[in-house]
Protein backbone atom coordinates (compact mmCIF):
# COMPACT_ATOMS: atom_id res chain seq x y z
CA UNK A 1 0.00 0.00 0.00
CA UNK A 2 2.99 2.34 0.28
CA UNK A 3 4.58 0.90 -2.70
CA UNK A 4 3.51 4.48 -4.08
CA UNK A 5 3.91 7.66 -4.79
CA UNK A 6 1.30 10.60 -4.73
CA UNK A 7 1.06 13.27 -7.83
CA UNK A 8 -2.03 15.01 -7.17
CA UNK A 9 -5.04 15.81 -6.17
CA UNK A 10 -8.50 16.05 -8.09
CA UNK A 11 -11.78 16.82 -6.23
CA UNK A 12 -11.16 15.31 -3.10
CA UNK A 13 -9.38 12.27 -5.00
CA UNK A 14 -5.60 11.84 -4.44
CA UNK A 15 -3.95 10.32 -7.39
CA UNK A 16 -0.87 7.73 -6.49
CA UNK A 17 1.65 6.40 -8.57
CA UNK A 18 2.30 2.32 -7.92
CA UNK A 19 6.17 1.70 -8.00
CA UNK A 20 5.62 -1.23 -11.23
CA UNK A 21 3.62 1.64 -13.09
CA UNK A 22 6.90 3.85 -12.94
CA UNK A 23 9.02 0.49 -13.48
CA UNK A 24 6.61 -0.18 -16.49
CA UNK A 25 7.32 3.50 -17.82
CA UNK A 26 10.85 3.55 -17.51
CA UNK A 27 11.45 -0.46 -18.98
CA UNK A 28 9.22 0.47 -22.22
CA UNK A 29 11.01 4.14 -22.29
CA UNK A 30 14.76 2.30 -22.35
CA UNK A 31 13.31 -0.26 -25.04
CA UNK A 32 11.77 2.47 -27.38
CA UNK A 33 14.84 4.28 -27.44
CA UNK A 34 17.23 1.54 -27.63
CA UNK A 35 15.20 0.05 -30.78
CA UNK A 36 14.49 3.55 -32.34
CA UNK A 37 16.87 6.26 -30.92
CA UNK A 38 15.09 9.74 -29.00
CA UNK A 39 12.59 10.30 -31.14
CA UNK A 40 10.93 6.67 -30.99
CA UNK A 41 11.74 7.28 -27.17
CA UNK A 42 9.90 11.00 -27.36
CA UNK A 43 6.90 9.16 -29.21
CA UNK A 44 6.25 6.57 -26.37
CA UNK A 45 6.52 9.32 -23.57
CA UNK A 46 3.85 11.25 -25.96
CA UNK A 47 1.88 7.86 -26.01
CA UNK A 48 2.32 6.62 -22.27
CA UNK A 49 1.24 10.56 -20.88
CA UNK A 50 -1.83 10.23 -22.70
CA UNK A 51 -2.79 6.74 -21.95
CA UNK A 52 -1.64 7.61 -18.56
CA UNK A 53 -4.63 10.88 -18.63
CA UNK A 54 -6.47 7.62 -20.43
CA UNK A 55 -6.26 5.15 -17.46
CA UNK A 56 -7.38 8.25 -15.01
CA UNK A 57 -10.49 9.30 -17.14
CA UNK A 58 -11.33 5.56 -16.31
CA UNK A 59 -10.95 5.73 -12.91
CA UNK A 60 -12.64 9.00 -12.83
CA UNK A 61 -15.62 7.10 -14.57
CA UNK A 62 -15.72 4.63 -11.26
CA UNK A 63 -15.36 7.42 -9.21
CA UNK A 64 -18.59 9.52 -10.28
CA UNK A 65 -20.40 6.76 -10.67
CA UNK A 66 -19.55 5.86 -6.94
CA UNK A 67 -20.39 9.72 -6.27
CA UNK A 68 -24.06 9.27 -7.58
CA UNK A 69 -24.33 6.67 -4.51
CA UNK A 70 -22.88 8.92 -2.14
CA UNK A 71 -19.94 7.15 -2.15
CA UNK A 72 -16.15 9.51 -1.94
CA UNK A 73 -13.00 8.47 -3.08
CA UNK A 74 -10.34 9.69 -1.34
CA UNK A 75 -7.36 7.66 -3.56
CA UNK A 76 -6.82 6.24 -6.87
CA UNK A 77 -3.81 3.94 -7.20
CA UNK A 78 -2.62 3.76 -10.96
CA UNK A 79 -0.87 0.01 -11.77
CA UNK A 80 0.79 -0.94 -15.06
CA UNK A 81 -2.44 -3.33 -15.49
CA UNK A 82 -4.86 -0.11 -15.16
CA UNK A 83 -5.98 1.76 -11.97
CA UNK A 84 -7.48 0.89 -8.45
CA UNK A 85 -9.80 3.25 -7.01
CA UNK A 86 -9.85 3.13 -2.98
CA UNK A 87 -13.44 3.48 -2.59
CA UNK A 88 -14.29 4.57 0.94
CA UNK A 89 -17.18 2.09 1.33
CA UNK A 90 -17.90 -0.50 -1.30
CA UNK A 91 -21.85 -0.16 -1.71
CA UNK A 92 -24.11 -2.33 0.19
CA UNK A 93 -26.73 -2.89 -2.69
CA UNK A 94 -25.00 -5.39 -5.69
CA UNK A 95 -26.93 -3.51 -8.41
CA UNK A 96 -25.03 -0.23 -6.79
CA UNK A 97 -21.47 -2.15 -7.42
CA UNK A 98 -22.19 -3.36 -10.77
CA UNK A 99 -22.77 0.23 -11.76
CA UNK A 100 -19.58 1.44 -10.25
CA UNK A 101 -17.60 -1.12 -11.60
CA UNK A 102 -19.15 -0.93 -15.30
CA UNK A 103 -18.56 2.46 -15.38
CA UNK A 104 -14.56 2.52 -15.94
CA UNK A 105 -14.74 0.35 -18.92
CA UNK A 106 -17.38 2.03 -20.04
CA UNK A 107 -15.31 5.39 -20.22
CA UNK A 108 -12.34 3.01 -21.81
CA UNK A 109 -14.58 1.71 -24.72
CA UNK A 110 -16.06 5.22 -25.63
CA UNK A 111 -12.59 6.85 -25.72
CA UNK A 112 -11.60 3.97 -27.88
CA UNK A 113 -13.97 4.26 -30.16
CA UNK A 114 -14.08 8.03 -30.35
CA UNK A 115 -11.06 7.63 -31.88
CA UNK A 116 -11.97 4.72 -34.33
CA UNK A 117 -14.46 7.04 -35.04
CA UNK A 118 -12.55 10.59 -35.63
CA UNK A 119 -9.82 8.34 -37.55
CA UNK A 120 -12.63 6.51 -39.59
CA UNK A 121 -12.63 3.35 -38.93
CA UNK A 122 -10.24 0.97 -36.84
CA UNK A 123 -6.43 1.44 -38.27
CA UNK A 124 -4.37 -2.08 -37.82
CA UNK A 125 -2.80 -2.72 -35.02
CA UNK A 126 1.20 -1.61 -35.89
CA UNK A 127 0.50 0.09 -38.84
CA UNK A 128 2.89 2.66 -40.03
CA UNK A 129 0.46 5.76 -40.34
CA UNK A 130 2.48 8.58 -42.25
CA UNK A 131 1.08 11.20 -39.99
CA UNK A 132 2.68 10.62 -36.67
CA UNK A 133 -0.70 12.09 -34.75
CA UNK A 134 -2.88 9.92 -36.33
CA UNK A 135 -0.38 7.10 -35.50
CA UNK A 136 -0.28 8.41 -32.11
CA UNK A 137 -4.16 8.39 -31.89
CA UNK A 138 -4.37 4.57 -33.60
CA UNK A 139 -2.52 3.61 -30.74
CA UNK A 140 -4.51 5.06 -28.46
CA UNK A 141 -7.82 3.96 -29.36
CA UNK A 142 -5.90 0.51 -29.66
CA UNK A 143 -4.55 0.99 -25.84
CA UNK A 144 -8.39 2.43 -24.90
CA UNK A 145 -9.92 -0.63 -26.61
CA UNK A 146 -7.73 -3.13 -24.47
CA UNK A 147 -8.27 -1.16 -21.44
CA UNK A 148 -11.91 -1.50 -21.43
CA UNK A 149 -11.68 -4.94 -22.70
CA UNK A 150 -9.11 -6.69 -20.25
CA UNK A 151 -11.15 -4.74 -17.66
CA UNK A 152 -13.86 -6.61 -18.43
CA UNK A 153 -12.49 -10.36 -17.63
CA UNK A 154 -15.24 -11.70 -15.15
CA UNK A 155 -11.98 -11.94 -12.56
CA UNK A 156 -10.70 -10.09 -9.56
CA UNK A 157 -8.74 -7.16 -9.60
CA UNK A 158 -10.63 -6.39 -12.58
CA UNK A 159 -13.08 -4.33 -13.07
CA UNK A 160 -15.03 -7.42 -14.27
CA UNK A 161 -14.55 -9.48 -10.83
CA UNK A 162 -16.69 -6.84 -9.33
CA UNK A 163 -19.32 -6.92 -11.72
CA UNK A 164 -19.27 -11.02 -11.50
CA UNK A 165 -19.71 -10.34 -7.63
CA UNK A 166 -22.02 -7.65 -8.18
CA UNK A 167 -24.30 -10.16 -10.24
CA UNK A 168 -23.42 -13.39 -7.93
CA UNK A 169 -24.04 -11.82 -4.49
CA UNK A 170 -28.43 -11.38 -5.13
CA UNK A 171 -28.32 -15.09 -5.19
CA UNK A 172 -25.29 -16.74 -3.81
CA UNK A 173 -24.05 -13.57 -1.12
CA UNK A 174 -21.58 -11.81 -0.81
CA UNK A 175 -19.04 -13.84 0.92
CA UNK A 176 -18.97 -16.67 -1.63
CA UNK A 177 -19.76 -14.68 -4.92
CA UNK A 178 -16.43 -12.68 -3.61
CA UNK A 179 -14.53 -16.11 -3.37
CA UNK A 180 -15.27 -17.27 -6.90
CA UNK A 181 -14.41 -13.95 -8.19
CA UNK A 182 -11.10 -14.21 -6.60
CA UNK A 183 -10.51 -17.99 -7.34
CA UNK A 184 -11.36 -16.44 -11.31
CA UNK A 185 -8.73 -14.05 -10.65
CA UNK A 186 -5.93 -16.90 -9.16
CA UNK A 187 -6.96 -18.52 -12.12
CA UNK A 188 -6.42 -15.81 -14.58
CA UNK A 189 -3.25 -14.99 -13.10
CA UNK A 190 -1.95 -18.66 -13.53
CA UNK A 191 -2.91 -18.13 -17.04
CA UNK A 192 -1.20 -15.07 -17.36
CA UNK A 193 1.69 -16.53 -16.39
CA UNK A 194 2.19 -19.63 -18.24
CA UNK A 195 1.31 -17.88 -21.40
CA UNK A 196 3.84 -15.14 -20.21
CA UNK A 197 6.51 -17.83 -19.89
CA UNK A 198 5.50 -20.12 -23.18
CA UNK A 199 5.60 -16.92 -25.09
CA UNK A 200 8.76 -14.83 -23.29
CA UNK A 201 6.17 -11.73 -22.54
CA UNK A 202 7.65 -10.06 -19.99
CA UNK A 203 4.37 -7.95 -19.00
CA UNK A 204 2.34 -10.85 -18.46
CA UNK A 205 5.13 -12.27 -16.85
CA UNK A 206 4.94 -9.33 -14.38
CA UNK A 207 1.05 -9.09 -14.17
CA UNK A 208 0.58 -12.76 -13.14
CA UNK A 209 2.00 -12.14 -9.57
CA UNK A 210 0.13 -9.50 -8.91
CA UNK A 211 -2.88 -10.11 -10.64
CA UNK A 212 -2.62 -13.57 -7.97
CA UNK A 213 -1.86 -11.80 -5.10
CA UNK A 214 -4.33 -9.05 -5.43
CA UNK A 215 -7.11 -11.56 -6.15
CA UNK A 216 -6.08 -13.30 -3.17
CA UNK A 217 -6.23 -10.03 -0.55
CA UNK A 218 -9.48 -9.09 -2.07
CA UNK A 219 -10.80 -12.94 -0.85
CA UNK A 220 -9.37 -11.90 2.64
CA UNK A 221 -10.44 -8.09 2.97
CA UNK A 222 -14.26 -9.59 1.53
CA UNK A 223 -13.72 -12.16 4.55
CA UNK A 224 -12.57 -9.78 7.24
CA UNK A 225 -15.50 -6.93 6.12
CA UNK A 226 -18.07 -10.17 5.98
CA UNK A 227 -16.91 -11.29 9.44
CA UNK A 228 -17.25 -7.57 11.56
CA UNK A 229 -20.10 -5.95 9.89
CA UNK A 230 -22.66 -5.12 11.77
CA UNK A 231 -20.46 -5.44 15.28
CA UNK A 232 -18.78 -2.15 16.56
CA UNK A 233 -15.38 -2.22 17.90
CA UNK A 234 -16.49 -3.07 21.53
CA UNK A 235 -16.79 -6.22 20.38
CA UNK A 236 -13.56 -7.04 18.04
CA UNK A 237 -11.26 -5.11 20.63
CA UNK A 238 -8.40 -7.34 23.26
CA UNK A 239 -9.29 -5.54 26.45
CA UNK A 240 -8.12 -8.03 28.87
CA UNK A 241 -4.36 -6.51 28.02
CA UNK A 242 -0.76 -5.88 30.14
CA UNK A 243 -0.40 -2.81 30.29
CA UNK A 244 3.05 -0.84 30.69
CA UNK A 245 3.87 2.66 32.09
CA UNK A 246 5.05 5.40 29.67
CA UNK A 247 7.96 6.08 31.35
CA UNK A 248 9.23 2.64 32.42
CA UNK A 249 12.78 0.98 30.88
CA UNK A 250 12.05 -1.04 28.08
CA UNK A 251 13.76 -4.09 29.88
CA UNK A 252 10.02 -4.31 31.88
CA UNK A 253 8.60 -4.22 28.30
CA UNK A 254 10.96 -7.34 27.17
CA UNK A 255 9.80 -8.83 30.58
CA UNK A 256 6.30 -8.98 29.19
CA UNK A 257 7.02 -9.90 26.28
CA UNK A 258 8.38 -13.55 27.32
CA UNK A 259 6.05 -13.39 30.48
CA UNK A 260 2.59 -13.20 28.32
CA UNK A 261 1.73 -13.97 24.47
CA UNK A 262 0.49 -10.45 24.02
CA UNK A 263 2.55 -8.78 20.88
CA UNK A 264 1.60 -5.19 21.23
CA UNK A 265 1.83 -3.40 24.95
CA UNK A 266 -0.39 -0.31 25.29
CA UNK A 267 2.09 2.54 26.97
CA UNK A 268 -0.21 4.48 29.15
CA UNK A 269 0.31 7.41 31.16
CA UNK A 270 -0.39 8.11 34.97
CA UNK A 271 -4.37 8.57 34.24
CA UNK A 272 -4.50 5.33 32.42
CA UNK A 273 -4.52 7.28 29.10
CA UNK A 274 -3.06 5.75 25.92
CA UNK A 275 0.52 7.19 24.99
CA UNK A 276 1.26 5.07 22.26
CA UNK A 277 1.70 1.20 21.40
CA UNK A 278 4.91 -0.53 21.85
CA UNK A 279 5.20 -3.89 19.33
CA UNK A 280 7.38 -6.70 19.87
CA UNK A 281 9.78 -5.75 17.05
CA UNK A 282 9.94 -1.91 18.56
CA UNK A 283 11.26 -3.55 21.31
CA UNK A 284 13.50 -5.93 19.98
CA UNK A 285 14.82 -2.58 17.97
CA UNK A 286 15.01 -0.50 21.35
CA UNK A 287 17.01 -3.20 23.00
CA UNK A 288 19.13 -3.70 20.50
CA UNK A 289 19.87 0.80 19.93
CA UNK A 290 19.42 2.12 23.38
CA UNK A 291 19.99 -1.32 25.81
CA UNK A 292 17.70 -2.07 28.40
CA UNK A 293 17.40 1.37 29.65
CA UNK A 294 15.91 2.72 27.07
CA UNK A 295 12.52 4.30 28.19
CA UNK A 296 8.96 2.73 26.81
CA UNK A 297 7.84 6.16 25.40
CA UNK A 298 11.27 6.78 23.28
CA UNK A 299 10.87 3.35 21.29
CA UNK A 300 6.30 3.19 21.15
CA UNK A 301 4.26 4.23 18.70
CA UNK A 302 2.81 7.28 19.42
CA UNK A 303 -0.50 8.58 17.58
CA UNK A 304 -2.67 5.83 17.80
CA UNK A 305 -6.00 6.61 16.60
CA UNK A 306 -8.79 6.08 19.06
CA UNK A 307 -12.17 5.15 18.58
CA UNK A 308 -14.97 4.78 21.28
CA UNK A 309 -16.25 1.62 21.95
CA UNK A 310 -19.42 2.07 19.92
CA UNK A 311 -17.65 2.66 16.75
CA UNK A 312 -18.37 0.48 13.63
CA UNK A 313 -16.28 -2.46 13.35
CA UNK A 314 -15.31 -1.64 10.11
CA UNK A 315 -13.76 2.16 10.95
CA UNK A 316 -11.25 0.43 12.90
CA UNK A 317 -10.56 -2.31 9.71
CA UNK A 318 -9.91 0.94 7.22
CA UNK A 319 -7.70 2.36 9.71
CA UNK A 320 -6.09 -0.41 10.07
CA UNK A 321 -5.60 -0.80 6.06
CA UNK A 322 -4.66 2.47 6.28
CA UNK A 323 -1.16 1.48 8.16
CA UNK A 324 -2.27 2.30 11.57
CA UNK A 325 0.01 -0.03 13.68
CA UNK A 326 -3.43 -0.59 16.37
CA UNK A 327 -6.40 0.79 16.52
CA UNK A 328 -6.91 2.14 20.42
CA UNK A 329 -10.29 2.10 22.30
CA UNK A 330 -11.20 4.55 24.60
CA UNK A 331 -14.25 5.44 26.59
CA UNK A 332 -15.86 9.01 26.76
CA UNK A 333 -13.29 10.38 29.37
CA UNK A 334 -10.37 9.48 26.86
CA UNK A 335 -9.23 6.74 29.22
CA UNK A 336 -7.58 3.65 27.28
CA UNK A 337 -9.98 0.67 27.17
CA UNK A 338 -8.58 -1.91 24.60
CA UNK A 339 -6.70 -2.51 21.73
CA UNK A 340 -8.02 -3.83 18.12
CA UNK A 341 -4.84 -4.96 15.95
CA UNK A 342 -4.55 -7.10 12.75
CA UNK A 343 -3.90 -10.64 15.10
CA UNK A 344 -6.77 -9.73 17.00
CA UNK A 345 -9.44 -8.98 13.87
CA UNK A 346 -8.18 -12.74 12.67
CA UNK A 347 -8.90 -14.40 15.62
CA UNK A 348 -12.24 -12.82 16.00
CA UNK A 349 -12.69 -14.00 12.11
CA UNK A 350 -11.86 -17.04 12.61
CA UNK A 351 -14.05 -17.36 15.45
CA UNK A 352 -16.81 -16.33 13.45
CA UNK A 353 -16.32 -18.87 10.63
CA UNK A 354 -16.54 -21.70 12.65
CA UNK A 355 -19.68 -20.63 14.16
CA UNK A 356 -20.59 -20.53 10.62
CA UNK A 357 -21.87 -16.75 11.00
CA UNK A 358 -19.95 -15.30 8.42
CA UNK A 359 -20.71 -16.84 5.55
CA UNK A 360 -23.17 -16.65 2.38
CA UNK A 361 -25.13 -13.41 3.26
CA UNK A 362 -25.84 -10.34 1.85
CA UNK A 363 -24.19 -7.50 3.44
CA UNK A 364 -27.61 -5.96 3.79
CA UNK A 365 -28.93 -9.36 5.63
CA UNK A 366 -25.70 -9.08 8.04
CA UNK A 367 -26.44 -5.69 9.37
CA UNK A 368 -30.30 -6.80 10.09
CA UNK A 369 -28.62 -9.36 11.94
CA UNK A 370 -25.69 -8.46 13.77
CA UNK A 371 -23.64 -11.34 14.83
CA UNK A 372 -23.64 -9.66 18.76
CA UNK A 373 -26.90 -10.58 19.05
CA UNK A 374 -25.65 -14.12 19.15
CA UNK A 375 -22.88 -13.61 20.89
CA UNK A 376 -24.85 -13.37 24.29
CA UNK A 377 -22.95 -9.53 24.77
CA UNK A 378 -20.27 -11.86 26.88
CA UNK A 379 -17.50 -10.33 24.46
CA UNK A 380 -15.12 -7.51 25.69
CA UNK A 381 -18.07 -5.28 26.55
CA UNK A 382 -16.33 -2.16 27.44
ZN1 LIG B 1 -11.58 0.15 -13.56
Amino acid sequence: MNWSLSIGTIGGTSIRLHWSFLLFLLWIGRALWTQGGPGAALGGVAFFALLFACVVLHEFGHILAARRFGVRTPEILLLPIGGVSRLERIPEPPREELLIALAGPAVSLSIGLALVLALGGLPAFDEALSEPGAALAARLAWANLFLGAFNLIPAFPMDGGRVLRALLATRLGYARSTRIAAGAGQLVALLFGVAGLMTGNVVLMLIAPFVYVAAGSEAGVAQLRSATLGLVVADVAMTDLERLPADAPVSAAADALIRTDQRDFPAVDGQGRLRGVLTRDGIVKALRRGGPDALVNEAMQAGVPALSPRHGAEVAVRLLQQGAPAVAVEDADGGFVGLVTWDNLLEHMLVARAWGLSEDRTPRAEGRVPLTARHGGGRARA
